[in-house]
This record gives structure tokens, sequence and C-alpha cells, in this order.
């Protein structure tokens, strides 16, 4: 039985990419072992964001969770901010935590050019990433490839500071990713990895009509610019879904038809979106449910964030006493 930990922002609705890339292994991983899922809201405002619907996007995306399949009797869901020693862990690895490697990370350079002024949040990012896991001494991080690298950093700030603080004992264990089959889900674009900020993704609790309506324009292989040009399926991104969403046979099928041009890209994406609609329609139904009770939600989230209080508290008190700093009332 290990310790699971994996967060999600509240950044904009789950998609396809989030679900088939970590969220299916957060619902698997509740068998035999000890779970922690959170709505990373912290996370979420590292850059320009709209105030207004930060609260709603944290609901949502609880929501979203809890329809995928998260169960509440098995893991505790809970929302970062909730838990003020996220931060304050965040801060204490800031103080161990190497610049030159922060400013390497991809995801940083990827996002810090769309600022004119970079803010420090979007560099140190990471650190509050390997403050979330290691708060709850996570051996096991379910994540799409993207995270791979932060993951790679977490592990090393667990070994500076149980070097630094523990004598070398692995107080802090050095957390691995769990990654699927399906790490790295790319956009409709076809250009970039599916993201919630890119506005390239299918939201898992889209109406069948537009899931179809954002296949319909969707990047597929450029070389079939008539029905009648002959496809490569390996390099459509329709495909790639194909696999994800549609039975064994059915994808024999679409490759053979593809390669033969006996279908063209819009025959081939109505199958997409049919079986892509019928895949994540038990998802949408208990979002829908789900949002008629908001009581319900209230209550999960608020029983978690006390559980998370409860471990987080113990592995702080116990890191700020090997840092040597005053315990109150001392
Ligand atoms: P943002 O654009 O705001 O960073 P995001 O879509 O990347 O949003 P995150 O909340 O950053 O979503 O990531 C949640 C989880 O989903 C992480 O484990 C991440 O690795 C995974 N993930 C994100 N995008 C993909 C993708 N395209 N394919 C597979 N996994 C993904
Ligand atoms: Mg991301």
């Amino acid at each position: 039985m290990a310790r699971v930990f994996s967060g999600i922002q509240p950044s904009g609705e789950m998609h396809i990419g989030n679900w088939l890339g970590a969220i299916r292994n957060y619902v698997a991983l509740q068998d035999g072992n000890a779970c922690l899922y959170c709505v990373v809201d912290q996370h979420a405002v590292t850059g320009a964001y709209d105030v207004g619907s930060l609260a709603d996007r944290t609901r949502e995306m609880a929501i979203s969770l809890l329809a995928a399949g998260v169960d509440p009797a098995r893991a505790v869901l809970f929302v970062q901010s909730h838990v003020p020693q996220h931060a304050t862990l965040a801060w204490l690895l800031a103080t161990i935590a190497p610049l030159g490697e922060l400013e390497r990370m991809t995801q940083y350079k990827d996002k810090a050019h769309r600022f004119e002024s970079v803010p420090t949040g979007l560099l140190t990012y990471p650190v509050l990433m390997a403050a979330d896991i290691l708060l709850y001494r996570a051996e096991a991080v379910p994540v799409g490839e993207d995270q791979v690298q932060h993951l790679e950093l977490a592990r090393e700030l667990a070994r500076r500071w149980n070097a630094t603080f523990a004598g070398g004992e692995a107080y802090l264990p050095e957390p691995q990713p769990i990654l699927s089959p399906a790490r790295r889900i790319m956009g409709l674009d076809g250009q970039a990895k599916m993201s919630k900020s890119l506005g390239n993704t299918i939201g898992v609790t889209e109406s069948p009509e537009a899931i179809w309506q954002k296949l319909r324009p969707a990047m597929t292989d450029p070389a079939r610019k008539l029905k009648t040009d002959p496809g490569t399926p390996e390099i459509c991104n329709i495909y790639a879904l194909h696999r994800h969403f549609s039975p064994e046979a059915t994808v024999v099928e679409v490759a053979m038809k593809c390669r033969s041009a006996a279908w063209g890209c819009i025959d081939c994406k109505k199958v997409l979106s049919a079986n892509m609609a019928e895949g994540l329609a038990p998802i949408r139904e208990r979002t829908l449910a789900l949002r008629a009770a908001p009581e319900t939600v209230r209550q999960v989230l608020g029983d978690g964030a006390a559980v998370a209080r409860r471990l987080a508290s113990e592995t702080l008190a116990e890191v700020s006493g090997r840092m040597g700093f005053l315990p109150e009332g001392a």
C-alpha cells in the first residue's frame, strides 16, 4: 500500500487529456492505496486569472473529479488553499531549491514567454508542487508526461532536505510518477499538448453536439487535402484519439480506411465523436447530478480538508523541528 498524491489546477474545465493521462489513474489507484487528491487552486493563480470565477472553477473541478470516479470513501479530496501548510512547506523548500534548475524547466520556458513581466510564482511553481507531494510524504504521483520533470525536482528536493536536515534518513520519500498509456494527448490544433490554458481541448462534460462541433474542424493528417488522398493514421491525432475511445475492431478499421482513402476525415471523425460521447456520458451524467447537490460537494471538501490539515500539520511539525525552529510554547 503506497501513499498517493496528485493535483489538478482549476484553470479551466477538466479535459480528455487530463482524464486519460492522469485522472483515470487517480481512480484506479484508490484500490489498495492511501490516496489524496487536490484541486490545486494556488497553482492556478500564477499569472493573470479571472478572480470572479476562481471559486466556481475550483468547485467545478472537484465535481469533475467526483464524477470521474474519485470516491470520498476511499480517497481524501480537498482544495489546496484550505490547507495553509502547502505554502509554508513551499517556502522552506524554496530555501534549498536550485535557481538554475527552476529556470531550465520546460513548462516554465513554455509559459514564461506568454508574459511581458514573468511572475516569480511561475518560476517557483515546481517548488509548490514538490511541497504538495512531500507534505503527505507521498511515494506515488499519477500524472501526465509533462509533469515528470517537475517530479524529478521534487525527488531532488527530498534528497537535499533529507541530506541537510535529517542526517540522510529518508524522512521525505522520493515520489515516483505513475504514467498512463495516454501520457501526452495532443490538442485539437495538433500543434501542442492539450491544455486547459490553450483552448485546444474537449471537456469531459461536453454534450455530444459540442464534442462534434469541436472534432469537426480538428487537425488531421495534413497530407489528406482531398477525400481521395490516402492518409497515414500514425501521424493523425484523430486516430490517436480513436485508440483511446473506440473498440479495437474500429481502430483497425479506421487505420485501413484512412490508408486506402475509403473514408474521408469527416467520416472518421463522426465515428470518433459517437464513441467519445458514449465513453464520456457517465461522467457527464454524474456531473449534472453533483451540480444539483452542492451540499454534498461542500461536505466532501470540508471533510477532506480536515483530514489533509491533520496529516499536513504532522509533517510540517516534524520538518520544522528538524530545521531547528522554536516550537510554539517551548
Ligand atoms: P494548464 O494549461 O492550466 O496547465 P493542464 O491542462 O495542463 O492545464 P493541469 O492541471 O496542469 O492541466 O494538469 C493536471 C494533470 O493532467 C497533470 O497530471 C498533467 O500531467 C495531466 N495532463 C495535462 N495535460 C495533459 C495531456 N495533454 N495529456 C496527458 N496528461 C495531461
Ligand atoms: Mg498544466
